[in-house]
């Protein structure tokens, strides 16, 4: 029987909810990007041509929230309470002890937990269904952020059906400590200020009142309390995490189980240990009573529950010297001043240098040269300068001023309006144009090997290059003759024209992303280069067009709105304005027209353009062949049978049942012969 379009509305969404906690909550996903896609257009398709089965739980429906003018309130019932803290192994003792004198007669275990350093977070379930998500606040009550957390990718926004219908659950929402980096390159480059921390970071994340913002930064979330509804008769802390974890839940990726201090101490000693390998950020360890009738006895201080506490592990920071603040000129001309440090070891690797941001930053924590300060590493790779310690001053030290002029080119420096970045706005200062160069010659971008800083410095230095596209008329015998610090380029050359070479075959995400536009980082430039067919689409873009008009696109959204408005702003400026015309113009002389990895099915071309494919039973040669033919045949690879699936590639030891399915979807069954035939 022909699935009811009811059903398979209802079949798509479970489906893809599936593959979205295969992918964002356990990490290993079972389909490739194409068959997600194929899934999620068929949903939104089959949504647009059916609005009366809307539904706001559809994962079509993450992004969909409209701007907010303020957040209303919700009331946190029981209240959303802190930890009390301890900072020695003493306290902890302490804690233990107390636990055992109100618990006369008994054994009571404890669970040890990474502190999670993000944002505090209930999620309320009703019908198995995501209904609000409010932040602490102060407590009692906190704001309603639920359109932002709906588009937290790992949140799930339907339960499993083992969950109980109503369900409340608290926990952390954090940022990557690689998406924070990313977020900070990306604000860099536009001029704003960065974040200090990947908590600000999501803290100012979950404050967006427009959900599409908050859509576009990398959040994700980790559940380890109750919220009250749904977690009685769970005996122990251990248990009710793992049912969190099978309803659909991430929950903490590590923790032990101690029955004496000793064993506490062990574990918040090891987990130190591993404080730098988690994706979030820790500043401690949370050691809970696991028995949870216990947690009734123990009860609650105005403060926090008595049957936890956090462990706070001491903050990795040094002690140095600001030996001196310099200037260094960015790729999109931004003036960025570095502290010149004297060398330490921080969290096992030497810092020398930490950069400052800009003058406003520098004025605000009042760093001067010669000044002693702490120094840390925000999100646990950036150095940073923490404080100055005030107390160590001599007098001698001396302010730094933001110079008026590029200290690279002599051109005048400029503060853009409403940005916190002053630039030189000199186009063919060199110092730029090695930023520009460096980037286009990086690994994520065309990967030039042998091709690095004082390499491109000779090169602009002796005007060999005034553009990165350049690189590509450089006489390869010039490259060889080169003198670099003393040594003579020789068959390093070789290198290089091999790999400008290997890069005109690059696909589009990587050219974009060579480009150096502001805001298009190497995610971005995927989002942007998968809606694409090849670079010289890009200039008139309808697609970006429509996320500058705002319009939702829900049919790609996974996809499409993550191209944040100003990321393909910048690129429609950048493919407009006089370089991007001269620049295509050049790529087009070049023969260079890279195009996109992800074409979409239609623009496929040979015998099985766009036909959707399925193979099931065994074969005579490995599937992943078949499949790679079938690709090259503009064939697309789909894991299970549906609507879209053309042909059933049917192998050896196939059920009945299982072709009788395929026909009464419209698909046509085909045997290996037949296979090969339509290949030709
Ligand atoms: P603080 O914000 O420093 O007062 O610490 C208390 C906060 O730690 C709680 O409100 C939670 O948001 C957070 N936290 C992070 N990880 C955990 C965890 N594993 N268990 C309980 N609370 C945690
Ligand atoms: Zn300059």
């Amino acid at each position: 029987m022909k699935q009811s379009t009811a059903e398979r509305i209802e079949f798509l969404r479970r489906e893809i909810d599936r593959h979205d906690r295969l992918y964002y909550v356990e990490a290993r996903p079972v389909i490739g990007d194409r068959d997600y896609d194929l899934l999620y257009g068929e949903l939104a398709e089959l949504e647009k041509l059916h609005p009366e089965f809307h539904d706001p739980a559809s994962p079509t429906q993450r992004v969909s929230g409209e701007p907010v003018a303020a957040f209303a309130q919700v009331v946190h019932d029981p209240p959303m309470q802190s930890l009390d803290k301890t900072h020695t192994k003493a306290e902890l003792a302490d804690f233990a002890a107390m636990v055992g004198r109100e618990l006369p007669g008994e054994h009571p275990s404890f669970c040890v937990e990474p502190k999670v350093d993000g944002v505090s977070i209930s999620l309320r379930y009703e019908k198995r269904r995501l209904v609000c998500a409010a932040t602490r606040g102060n407590g009692s009550v906190g704001d309603d952020v639920t359109g932002n957390v709906r588009t937290v990718k790992s949140v799930p926004l339907v339960l499993d059906g083992s969950a109980p219908e109503t369900l409340e659950v608290r926990g952390e929402i954090y940022m990557t400590r690689e998406g924070f980096v990313r977020l900070n390159e990306r604000e860099e480059d536009a001029g704003r200020e960065p974040f200090a921390n990947p908590r600000n970071a999501a803290a100012g994340s979950l404050k967006q009142l427009d959900p599409k913002e908050a859509a576009a930064r990398p959040l994700d979330i980790v559940v380890y309390n109750s919220g009250g509804a749904g977690c009685d008769g769970f005996s122990s802390h251990g248990e009710m995490i793992a049912k969190f974890r099978e309803w659909g839940f991430p929950v903490p990726p590590w923790s032990r189980r101690c029955g004496s201090p000793e064993e506490i101490f062990a574990a918040v000693d090891e987990l130190e240990g591993l404080r730098h390998s988690f994706r979030f950020e820790i500043d401690g360890a949370v050691v809970k009573v696991d028995e949870r009738r216990f947690h009734q006895l123990l009860g609650a201080t105005a403060h926090g529950p008595r049957w936890a506490r956090a462990y706070k592990y001491a903050p990795e920071r040094a002690e140095t010297v600001v030996e001196g603040i310099t200037v260094q000129v960015g790729r999109t001309g931004v003036l960025t001043p570095v502290a010149e440090l004297h060398p330490v070891e921080l969290a096992g690797s030497v810092i020398s240098r930490a950069t400052l941001h800009n003058a406003d930053q520098i004025a605000r924590q009042d760093i001067r040269i010669g000044d002693s300060v702490w120094i840390v590493k925000a999100g646990d790779v950036i150095p940073a300068v923490e404080s100055v310690i005030v107390e160590k001053r001599r007098g001698n030290e001396r302010k730094f001023e933001m110079p008026a002029f590029c200290p690279v080119c002599g051109g005048p420096a400029r503060r853009g309006e409403g940005e916190a970045a002053v630039r030189c706005v000199n186009p063919a200062c060199p110092a730029q144009l090695q930023r520009r160069v460096e980037h286009f010659a990086s690994r994520n971008a065309l990967d030039i090997r042998s091709l690095g800083g004082t390499v491109i410095e000779e090169l602009v230095s002796r005007r060999l290059i005034s553009d990165p596209l350049d690189l590509f008329s450089v006489r390869t015998v010039d490259l060889y003759a080169l003198e670099v610090s003393g040594h003579r380029f020789g068959k390093n050359a070789l290198t290089v024209s091999r790999s400008l070479e290997k890069a005109k075959a690059l696909p589009l995400h990587r050219w974009l992303f060579a480009l150096g536009i502001a805001n298009v980082g190497v995610s971005v430039a995927k989002d942007i280069a998968d809606a694409h067919e090849r670079m010289s689409d890009l200039a008139d873009s309808p697609v970006l067009k429509e996320v500058l008009a705002n319009d939702e696109r829900k049919g790609r959204e996974r996809r499409i709105l993550a191209i944040k408005v100003e990321a393909a702003k910048a690129t429609l400026a950048f493919f407009a304005g006089e370089y991007g015309r001269r620049f295509m113009a050049r790529m087009a002389q070049l023969g260079i027209d890279p195009v996109s990895e992800k074409r979409p099915a239609a623009a496929a071309q040979g015998p099985l353009a766009g036909a959707g494919c399925v193979i099931t039973g065994t074969l005579s040669r490995p599937r992943g062949e078949y499949a790679k033919m079938i690709e090259l045949a503009g064939g697309v690879m789909q894991s299970a049978v549906s609507s879209r699936t053309r042909y059933l590639i049917a192998g050896a030891n196939v059920g009945a049942a299982k072709t009788e399915k395929a026909r009464k979807l419209g698909t046509e069954v085909i045997d290996e012969a037949r296979l090969l035939e339509l290949l030709g």
